[in-house]
This record gives structure tokens, C-alpha cells and sequence, in this order.
């Protein structure tokens, strides 16, 4: 007698069922997406302004790669991080995950989204609902968005505990008040993962442990990603840490994208001021090496009234009547390839017309010092 077909349980499918286009297809593409809040006032609440938390960014984010997002606070890197969740709704753009739309009324549903792309938050403590055990916690995603038993949401607990390095018969019966820091970090972790995602949103991560657990949670997300075959987008304001986990980076100024590239070549050559100044601000190991002068004049601009041309004109001290008059633009990220280095500064941009802009011997420099890659 036949038998019947045993429908398997979704987390014991195939992991990556949606890898339509491959390696070449990008994990994620962000393409012009915008988020304006508005500000009312008044008797009759009417809408006078508008805050550009962020305006027009576009990016993409290859399959296993990390890409890591830096700027100062109130650039827009969190607002960008909650508009990549659909947490948020945006005033426009595009956000495509593998290839498909992610849309509330068409294309890839949310409830979809949110099994391929989970987010973890700075603030480990509140993430957890205090009343759950670390075990319920973890199982609780699994049973209720991936749709599997209780008992199989609980052995999918236990398994991930174990694969953020924390005994589950020890820790599984635990409540939030009972971990540290690190621990609790651990568990939003293993809490992210228990979807089976292909990509997680890091957003400030790393940023609330100290510089011990710090590192030890570093590594555990390394190797989470080549053991899970992850994709990341990690938001934080120490470039340290960016460095260490970035395989490319984007920098962010007021809303917008100022330069984006391979983490090695932005941090050994950075080419936009802003970017240069940050990388100046970082504080050294050496005790010696000592900063007398801030490399970064002034507060950023108010971004509800952001500066004509170049953004960063008020502030840069390279400034010319051009950059007022004119914005520099990025060039087409979404077209660039991994190795390519985009700058939106007319310094970096031979014939923009500004008196640094490169000239033959600055580009024939630049080719020798990073030649293209041979075709295969
Ligand atoms: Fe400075 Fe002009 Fe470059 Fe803007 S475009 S960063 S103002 S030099």
C-alpha cells in the first residue's frame, strides 16, 4: 500500500527555498528610499515641516556579506534600519529582498519578510519580555511565525542556546533579570535566529556591552554567519567594530549616503572629509597618540532645513561656492560592484570643477594603488 507523503515541518525544510537568482543576486536592494516626518503646529495641527531622517539612499547588500553602516548620531542609520524591517512605512523608494518587492499589499507579504530578515536591538534588557523564561523566549517566534509544534519551537530553543555558547539545561529555565548584559545579547540573538533567517539587522548590537563581551559577541556572530550562511547589515557608531565585522561600508551624513565601499580601502583611503574626520575622532590604543585639535567642527545641520548642494558644506573645510550651488553625487551603487568606491564629493570627482578635484597623475595613483580585478 502507498504511503503517504509526510509534509515536512518548516523548519525542516530546505533553508534557503527563495534563493531564486543564485550568489550573483543581491541579498538586499534599498533603492532611493525615503522617510520624511512631518511636524505640525498650531491651532489647527497643520503640517509646517518636514524632518529628512532619510533622503534617497540606495544601496545593495550581496549574498554572505556583512555591510556596515556608521555616521553620528541623527543620521538616519536607525530610521534606515527600521524602514529595511518594514517596521516603519516609507514616504518612497524601494526595498527588494532576493530578488523580490517587499510591499504590505503586493509582492513578498510581511509576515514573509520577517521570516527571511530579523533585527537586533541595542537594548538587550527591554527586547525580552521579562516574564519568559530564556527558553520561551527563543521557542516563542519559532511556534508562533514558522507555525511548528511546542515541542519542536522548544527543541529549536535548545538547539540555538547551544549555538550562542550557552548551556540550555543552565541557562533555558532562566528569567532577564537573572543574565548579564552579554547573556541577554546572546538570547536576542538565538531569539533572531529561531526563524531560520537569511539576514539579521545588527542595529547598535554590540554597542551597550563592555569591551570584553563585546569582542566575545563579535566572534559568535562571525561565526554564526558562515555557519548559518547569514548576510548582515550592521549598524553602529564605533569604527572599530564596524571594521572588525564589515566586509563593505557605508557612510551616512544627514540622511544621505556619503561614500560607500570596501571597508579596507574607505578606512586607508578615505576620500570624503566627513568620512575622514570620523576615522579622525576614533580614539587610538596608544596612549601617545594624542588628538589636540577636534577633527570635526560644529553640530550637524538641522534636517528640516538641510543646506543647499553639499550637505556637509557648512561644516567642510574644503568648501567651495560650487558645493553650495551644486550637489555632488554618489554615482549609481545599486550598478557598482563589490570592489568599487563611491565618493559623492566633488573632490573625489575628476572635472567636477573644484580646485582639489583629481586630476591624471591622482587617478593614474589611485589604478596603480587599487588595480580592477581580471575578469574571470
Ligand atoms: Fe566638502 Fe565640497 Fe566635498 Fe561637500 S562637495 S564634502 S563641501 S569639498
Amino acid at each position: 500500500m502507498e504511503q503517504p507523503v509526510k509534509k515536512p515541518e518548516p523548519h525542516a525544510r530546505d533553508p534557503h527555498p527563495r534563493d531564486r537568482g543564485g550568489p550573483a543576486q543581491p541579498m538586499l536592494i534599498a533603492r532611493d528610499v525615503r522617510k520624511y516626518f512631518p511636524i505640525h503646529a498650531g491651532l489647527l495641527n497643520r503640517q509646517v515641516a518636514e524632518v529628512r531622517a532619510v533622503d534617497g539612499v540606495s544601496f545593495s547588500v550581496m549574498k554572505g556579506e556583512t555591510l556596515g553602516v556608521v555616521g553620528e548620531s541623527g543620521c538616519g542609520k536607525s530610521t534606515l534600519a527600521r524602514l529595511l524591517m518594514h517596521l516603519m512605512d516609507r514616504d518612497g523608494g524601494e526595498i527588494i529582498l532576493d530578488g523580490q518587492a517587499v510591499n504590505a499589499y503586493q509582492g513578498m507579504p510581511l509576515s514573509e519578510l520577517r521570516r527571511s530578515m530579523q533585527m537586533v536591538f541595542q537594548d538587550s534588557y527591554s527586547s525580552l519580555n521579562p516574564r519568559f523564561t530564556v527558553e520561551d523566549s527563543v521557542a516563542y517566534g519559532a511556534a508562533r511565525q514558522a507555525g511548528v509544534s511546542r515541542k519542536k519551537a522548544r527543541e529549536i530553543a535548545r538547539d540555538l542556546l547551544e549555538k550562542v555558547g550557552l548551556r540550555a539545561r543552565l541557562f533555558g529555565g532562566r528569567y532577564p533579570h537573572e543574565l548579564s548584559g552579554g547573556q541577554k545579547q546572546r538570547v536576542n540573538i538565538a531569539r533572531a535566529l529561531a526563524l531560520d533567517p537569511r539576514m539579521l539587522i545588527l542595529d547598535e548590537a554590540v554597542s551597550a556591552l563592555d569591551k570584553s563581551v563585546e569582542a566575545q559577541v563579535l566572534n559568535l556572530l562571525n561565526e554564526l554567519k558562515a555557519q548559518l550562511d547569514l548576510t548582515y547589515v550592521f549598524i553602529s557608531h564605533d569604527l572599530h567594530v564596524v571594521h572588525y565585522i564589515s566586509d563593505r561600508v557605508l557612510v551616512m551624513y544627514l540622511g544621505q549616503v556619503v561614500e560607500i565601499g570596501p571597508v579596507d580601502r574607505i578606512y586607508a583611503d578615505p576620500r570624503h572629509p566627513y568620512t575622514r574626520a570620523l576615522l579622525e575622532c576614533q580614539l587610538s590604543m596608544d596612549p601617545d597618540d594624542r588628538v589636540d585639535q577636534a577633527p570635526l567642527a560644529g553640530d550637524p545641520p538641522n534636517p528640516v532645513n538641510p543646506p543647499s548642494g553639499c550637505r556637509f558644506h557648512p561644516r567642510c573645510p574644503y568648501a567651495e561656492d560650487l558645493c553650495a550651488a551644486k550637489q555632488p553625487a554618489l554615482g549609481d551603487t545599486l550598478r557598482a560592484g563589490r570592489d568599487d568606491h563611491l565618493t559623492a564629493c566633488f573632490m573625489a570627482q575628476p572635472g567636477s570643477g573644484h580646485s582639489r578635484a583629481p586630476g591624471p597623475a591622482d587617478l593614474l595613483k589611485r589604478a596603480a594603488a587599487h588595480p580592477a580585478p581580471m575578469e574571470a
